[in-house]
């Protein structure tokens, strides 16, 4: 079980080349940094695993499944996401939105109109327990809340189906310094908790160091470097 990048490259209509030959994988349970600089690929990348972008070579494989349209249905339960400008619903609930995380798999008429199984509305509870927000917290609109709380909610959204892999997309980008070691570091701990592997992208070395257990660099849609960060430290 992994998730498995086979010589990808991805060209936009427009001609742009986002990535170019990229191949790793990504063992269970890992926390992978996807480094690189604005423009570098790191989206691009990202959404090659769930479907919003296709690569125009090579294949993504998840569990042995390669990312196609028709897997990938199948798929989507297995991928959390957390993303940078968080994409909840602000006038929802944060319970609305935590519980929302298990769309993909519960797709009920009552599902759709917001009435979920009550398993479901636990482990939306528990999850926001896990990320710090307290029951007070539970009815709140999300608009009421900080950025960093919202990323929280974002956070506890993406653990809803228990998913295999995690994939974020500078998740901190919005978020002041000390909030974003805060955020990266729950990021860090539900995944472990939860034996999720985790892709986020950063262009910040800094948090890379702290928090990768692997890194993997990208420049102009190439990868340069792949190894630990250790490694990154001593290659410059
Ligand atoms: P990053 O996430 O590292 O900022 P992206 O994956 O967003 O990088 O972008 C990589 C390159 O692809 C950039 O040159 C960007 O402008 C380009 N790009 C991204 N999305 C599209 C798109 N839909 N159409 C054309 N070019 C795109
Ligand atoms: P994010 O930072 O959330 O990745 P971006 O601002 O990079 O968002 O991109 C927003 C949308 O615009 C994405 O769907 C991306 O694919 C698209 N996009 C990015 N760069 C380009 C580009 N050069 N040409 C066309 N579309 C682009």
């Amino acid at each position: 079980m992994s998730l498995v990048y086979e010589h990808v490259s991805k060209r936009y209509p427009d001609g742009t080349a986002a990535l170019s030959d990229i191949s790793f994988e990504v063992p269970p349970g890992q926390f992978c940094v996807i480094l690189g600089r604005s423009g570098a690929g790191k989206s691009t990348l990202l959404k090659c695993v769930n479907g919003l972008a296709s690569p125009s070579a090579g294949r993504v494989v998840v569990d042995d499944l390669e990312v196609t349209p028709k897997t990938l249905r199948r798929l989507q339960p297995r991928i959390g996401m957390i993303h940078q400008s968080f994409n909840l619903v602000p006038r929802a609930t944060v319970a609305t939105n935590v519980i929302s995380g298990a769309l993909p798999a519960v797709s009920t008429p009552r599902a759709m109109l917001g009435l979920f199984p009550k398993t479901l509305r636990d482990r939306a509870c528990a999850l926001i327990a896990e990320v710090g927000l307290g029951e007070e917290h539970l009815r709140r609109r999300v608009s009421a809340l900080s950025g960093g709380q919202q990323q929280r909610v974002g956070i506890a959204r993406a653990f809803m189906l228990d998913p295999s892999y995690v994939l974020a997309d500078e998740p901190v980008a919005s978020l002041d310094p000390q909030t974003s070691v805060d955020i990266l570091a729950l990021i860090d701990r539900q995944a472990k908790v939860h034996g999720a592997a985790v892709l986020c992208s950063l262009h910040q070395i800094d948090l890379t160091m702290r928090f990768a257990d692997r890194v993997i660099a990208l420049r102009d849609g190439q990868l340069i470097f792949d190894g630990a960060p250790e490694a990154l430290a001593r290659s410059g």
